[in-house]
């Protein structure tokens, strides 16, 4: 089976990092014998300044007759103040239902860390919530009426949350089959409440997984002082944007946090950090959660379509990030290396052609 992928590079780091993940996606697919296509097309700054929007026409067409595609981070905080100059990516998000963002964290032994044996994986809910760029169909779900109040609307549904959390209980079948609901339900008793209420009927569709809920602030406190017990966590959305940086914070920082944002019928890369503009250009930006974000697509769509070509390539990619990390040659200098950010690509990519595929 061979797929078409969109490459949406982004900006700032993105231009740098994006490239990367290609580069070893590429040689991981071809080596494991996976067709991929990748089809680069026109977002962000670059896409305003020649064709006069962030989000041509054109790109959402492509988009949908894709299998998925990368995105690389947005640097929407800079964009001129123009109605052409939107910040893309919840609409992407909006547009194709991804609801799902899947954040792992996960540290290695021989990487500097606040904690080791970390392997968790937040499930955040995409859609809706407090982020008032995406709770609404028209106007803002933040708005002031008069110069001293203002109302910021959560928006939450039992379908999103239902998504989600069978989402997250499906994952955990493939990991330590444990889930844990994170919401504040003593306090938001509707809002939570529905979350919380959609959980445990999910919970009751899958006996093999050990279930728990733990409040917003109490997990907080518990991922920074122990994390390693817990496996899958799912949560609404704010609280899993605040959460997952605080799990990258555990395991190395920014450029440790790989994501991807799943849908019914696509699939988006896009790591967890922002566009970084204070490094953009000095060829410094860790590219592990681009790659890793690549890799977690491939695993996505290898396991959607039984594909053991893309499966393998993505098995490769783990494996080859996880001994270039192990032996510490080419390693970005927030992970405490001296290479560049094409210095690390380039080892992982060769690394990656080196592996045996038949042992996988
Ligand atoms: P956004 O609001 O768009 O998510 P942000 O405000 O969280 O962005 P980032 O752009 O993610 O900010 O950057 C936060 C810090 O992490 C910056 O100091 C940045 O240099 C660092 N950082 C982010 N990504 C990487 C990376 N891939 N490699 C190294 N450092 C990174």
């Amino acid at each position: 089976m061979s797929y078409r992928i969109g490459v949406l590079l982004g900006d700032d780091i993105g231009l740098e990092v994006v490239p990367v993940a290609v580069e070893v996606a590429t040689a991981a697919a071809e080596h494991a014998g996976a067709t991929v296509d990748w089809q680069e097309l026109p977002i962000g700054r670059a896409a305003y300044d020649t064709l006069g929007s962030t989000l041509p026409d054109g790109t959402l067409q492509t988009l949908q007759t894709l299998d998925g595609w990368v995105l690389g981070p947005i640097g929407h905080q800079a964009y001129p103040k123009t109605p052409k100059a939107i910040n893309p990516h919840p609409i992407l998000r909006k547009h194709f239902d991804l609801f799902a963002n899947i954040r792992p964290a996960k540290s290695y032994p021989s990487l500097k860390s606040l904690h080791k044996d970390v392997d968790l994986v937040i499930f955040r809910e995409n859609n809706e919530g407090f982020q008032p760029d995406r709770n609404m169909v028209a106007g803002s779900g933040e708005f002031r009426p008069t110069e001293d109040i203002t109302l910021s609307m959560r928006v939450i549904t039992r379908r999103a949350c239902l998504n989600i959390a069978r989402a997250a209980f499906k994952a955990a079948l493939t990991r330590k089959k444990q889930v844990t609901a994170v919401h504040k339900d003593t306090v938001f008793k509707l809002g939570c409440g529905m979350f919380a209420e959609a959980c445990k009927e999910v919970a009751l569709e899958f006996p093999d997984v050990a279930f728990n809920e733990v409040m917003v602030d109490t997990m907080a406190l518990k991922l920074v002082m122990a994390p390693q017990p817990f496996d899958v966590l799912v949560t609404t959305n704010m609280f899993g944007d605040i959460l997952s940086d605080l799990a990258a914070g555990l395991v190395g920082g920014l450029g440790m946090a790989p994501a991807l944002s799943a849908g019914p019928n696509h699939a988006m890369a896009q790591a967890t950090h922002g566009s970084a503009p204070d490094i953009a250009g000095g060829g410094i930006a860790n590219p592990y959660a681009m790659i890793m974000s690549v890799q977690m697509l491939f695993e996505w769509l290898g396991q959607r379509n039984q594909d053991r070509g893309l499966l393998a390539a993505a098995t490769l990619i783990e494996r080859a990030v996880s001994e270039i990390i192990a032996e510490g040659n080419a390693l970005t200098p927030d992970l405490g290396g001296l290479s560049s950010t094409q210095e690390m690509g380039r080892a992982v990519t060769e690394r990656v052609s080196f592996l045996e595929v038949a042992a996988l």
